[in-house]
């Protein structure tokens, strides 16, 4: 997002100074200004686009508190011993450690876990994991070709799906891991490595460079490492790569180029990274535009993600569809880098959005598993299929330290990286603190002298941030504070004494001053509660107090499904009731119909857990009886609001949203008045009829046949279907019972087909009705033709039958299987 506000001196306030107490100079400024360049850290170099905000090396912040401990669960977890679970990182024959690039798992997997890996070691400085990290890097490093490709030989000569190209994604990712170990260490044959890729990724012709598709997509996170050794070595070669690089990458200046939901997480970016190098603010609205397209359609609920369960869809707009785990940490990312590039604070609250709201369910609270799929509103995680309401078949929500490739390798940086920009360095050589967290900071200030800021806080769970610095000498230089855009009356105090200040939401106060050691700071955000509502998801409402949303308190039971002993697989089901609307009063205060509880904090440090919840609110609600999961076990979608019900008022408990695994935190809201409606029945009573079946296919159902949504075509894969896959070429039947007899004379036939799609379903060979005719079954009377049309009903009439059972008898076709997506009788 692009600011018009100058960068102005909002307030000064001039503290009187004393003899024992020094001035105390306050601005407030929307950026930092970029006047100056940074002496101590590595800004962007002219002519790129100066840096308002600078990250610090690796290692110069220690975090404490709640985010060391997600740390070191994280080393602990499924994450730090990855090597144990994934096959893609069993060393024995191993792409990424042949010298020669020659073995198995060459793609993105590696790299997507060493990235978070390595850096979670540097930010602890865990031994264990830096040593373990350190082989792959190694093995990068000895990989190098003399024409200056790395890693493995697979990606360079491409193959089908890179239409015989070379793919370069998954070097992409692990330039990423080799820029934080050259961080740490100072490795100068990362340097040099980087130097010869990139001359190498100058020789490939154009045509022949980043095609399709998820390279071509992505291609910004080589144009962002391109950049990062253009400010460590300054040749001019880089700034043409650059130019190449953004000529063939997908083009999302111009719109959303693709509705992949990690796509859309990672790329929506892409225009504010070259900005960098044009100057140009349409890049950096053009960046805006993306989110708003994507997060204003399809993120109409709390938690800062969108709906994006494999890709956005049509129709698929409500708080029960889920995001990626990888498109979560994506995020979180691409903020980072948009307040490195911009310093627009906006990314710092959407940044904080995810992060405490929804990344920490995409994880067990003991970090051994993980699960594909993060919903704002979600009953229950079991490992059952919820296609088509979730886009994936088959198990998305279980949470299973051995699935989810992608994300299961990708969710190792979230945290890592969160912590490594919670504090940042200005142009000025001065210091901001950008995102609160327990922590300390070891930077070169002012004149160049080092301080150390020791920052304790429980923030988010608390509103108070109190910081004290060491320092061997006394030094001047300007302390920036984030103010979120949700504090509308921060208070700050410096060495005790009450300094007024006056900001606006997202601005930063900054102190000049000349700090000495033992100096504090204090900072109050005080958070009030506050309400959304979701006018395009049933005008359903969220309760917000400060950064962190509130969702109902469910009890979650877990079973385990698969896994290990030592590493589990485990649904989760409800073992309270969940389906609650908020009982509101319009014309009361809030702070009396919501009261705030403060519980103590958990012993073991780890505050996103149901039972640890460290702050509860209590509400009225009232249950909606028609409230239920989905005939697939997928929470039912939310309807207008308000909504009747004679239920009584209970009070219920709200809890943070990323401290539960099962939630509500889109909710109806519960009316009396002429516009309350009624819940109407979930799709599971959209099948008309009982049915049996031959077979079906485990993630299809019986009740796509009487479910009345009529498909587009044959090969609708948007609605609930019902096929006999796997079964070949074999006779099957599907069958509907009435509770009484029946007259019945015609019927109508949608058959599935995903010729279109190279799919194994065919209409079937032939196929005939046959009804129950006491103990028998008989062919109904005087049928007309039996078709096998697609696209289209295919109707059939017969001479009236009266009778409790109707069954379809189909012969499928050799070799393939059939399926039906609606089958009508009258
Ligand atoms: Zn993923």
């Amino acid at each position: 997002m692009i600011k018009s506000r100058l960068v102005v001196v909002a307030a000064i306030i001039i503290l009187s100074a004393t003899a024992l107490h020094a001035a105390v100079t306050v601005r407030v400024v929307p950026v930092p200004p970029t006047v100056g360049t940074n002496d101590f850290y590595v800004s962007n170099a002219r002519p790129l686009a100066p840096s308002p905000l600078i990250k610090l090396p690796i290692g110069a912040i220690k975090p404490e508190g709640w985010l060391r401990r997600q740390l070191e669960l994280q080393a602990d977890g499924f994450s730090g011993h990855l090597t144990e679970i994934s096959q893609f990182l069993k060393k024995d024959g191993n792409a990424w450690l042949a010298a020669d690039g020659q073995g198995h798992s060459p793609w993105e997997e590696m790299p997507y876990w060493l990235k978070g890996f390595g850096d979670t070691g540097y930010v602890l400085g865990d031994k264990r994991i830096i040593d373990e990290a350190k082989v792959w890097i190694e093995g990068m490093l000895n990989s190098r070709n003399p024409d200056g490709w790395f890693g493995p030989a697979t990606n360079k000569t491409g193959s089908r799906d890179t239409k015989n190209v070379p793919d370069l994604w998954p070097n992409m990712v692990a330039l990423n891991a080799l820029q934080t170990y050259y961080e740490y260490t100072s490795d100068p044959r990362v340097l040099e490595l980087m130097q010869e890729y990139f001359k190498w990724e100058l020789t490939v012709p154009d045509e022949k460079f980043l095609e399709p598709f998820w390279q071509q997509q992505r291609a910004s996170d080589n144009l962002a490492s391109v950049y990062w050794l253009y400010n460590r070595t300054g040749q001019d070669y880089l700034l043409q790569l650059a130019t190449k690089i953004h000529r063939n990458t997908a083009d999302w200046t111009e719109t959303v180029a693709s509705w992949h939901n990690v796509n859309i997480a990672q790329c929506f970016r892409a225009p504010a990274v070259y900005f960098q190098q044009t100057r140009d603010p349409y890049f950096l609205q053009a960046t805006e535009r993306n989110y708003t397209m994507a997060w204003g359609t399809y993120g109409q609920f709390p938690g800062g993600m969108f709906g994006g369960d494999e890709n956005c869809r049509r129709g698929y707009y409500g708080p029960r569809q889920g995001i990626e785990t990888c498109a979560s940490v994506e995020f979180m990312l691409s903020c980072e880098m948009l307040l490195k590039i911009s310093g627009d604070l906006t990314w710092a609250d959407r940044c904080e959005d995810v992060a405490f709201n929804t990344f920490p369910p995409a994880l067990t609270a003991d970090f051994k598993a993980l699960h594909y799929l993060v919903s704002a509103n979600v009953c229950q995680l079991d490992s059952k299929n919820k296609a088509p309401g979730i886009q994936n078949g088959g198990d998305m929500l279980g949470y299973n330290p051995y699935s989810y490739r992608c994300c299961q390798h990708n969710v190792a940086h979230g945290w890592p990286y969160f912590a490594e920009h919670l504090w940042m360095a200005t142009p000025d050589n001065g210091l901001a603190a950008v995102f609160y967290a327990a922590s300390q900071v070891t930077a070169k200030v002012g004149d160049g002298r080092q301080v150390t800021w020791k920052q304790e806080t429980r923030y988010p769970f608390e509103d108070a941030i109190r910081m004290t610095l060491s320092a061997k000498e006394p030094v001047e230089f300007p302390l920036y504070l984030r103010i979120p855009g949700w504090c509308n009356a921060p208070a700050l105090r410096v060495n005790g004494r009450k300094v007024p200040v006056f900001p606006e939401p997202r601005t930063f106060i900054v102190i000049d001053r000349q700090w000495k050691d033992g100096d504090t700071v204090e900072l109050a955000l005080p958070m009030e509660l506050k309400l959304r509502y979701w006018i395009r998801n049933g005008n359903t409402v969220s309760v917000d107090r400060g950064p962190l949303t509130y969702s109902l308190k469910i009890g979650e039971k877990y079973v385990r499904y698969g896994g290990t002993d030592k590493w589990p697989a485990q649904e989760v089901y409800p073992t309270t009731a969940w389906n609650y609307g908020l009982v509101l009063d319009p014309d009361k205060p809030l702070r009396e119909q919501l009261s705030v509880r403060e519980r103590s904090w958990p012993r073991d440090n780890q505050p996103f857990e149901v039972q640890a919840a460290p702050i509860e609110i209590k509400a009225k609600a009232r249950r909606i009886v028609n409230w239920q999961p989905d005939h697939l076990g997928l929470i039912g979608e939310v309807q207008p609001s308000p909504v009747k019900s004679d239920q009584p008022v209970e009070t219920v408990t709200l809890i943070p949203m990323g401290t539960a695994r099962l939630r509500i935190s889109a909710f109806p809201w519960i009316g009396e008045g002429p516009n309350a409606r009624e819940w109407q029945a979930s799709q599971q009573s959209k099948a008309r009829y009982q049915t049996s079946e031959s077979y079906c296919w485990e993630l299809d159902s019986t009740a796509a046949l009487s479910d009345g949504e009529i498909p587009a075509n044959s090969s609708d894969k948007s609605i609930l279907r019902f096929t006999w896959w796997q079964h070949k070429g074999t006779a099957e039947w599907v069958q509907y019972d009435f509770p009484k007899p029946r007259k019945i004379s015609q019927a109508q036939v949608y058959w599935f087909d995903d010729t279109s799609s190279k799919g194994g379903c065919r209409v079937p060979q032939a196929w005939k009705l046959l009804y129950k005719d006491g103990d028998n079954w008989r062919e109904v009377p005087n049928a007309s033709a039996y078709g096998v049309e697609k696209d289209k009903f295919n109707k059939v009439t017969f001479d009236a039958v009266s009778t409790t059972a109707l069954r379809l008898e189909a012969q499928l076709q050799p070799e393939f299987s059939a399926g039906i997506l609606e089958w009508g009788i009258d």
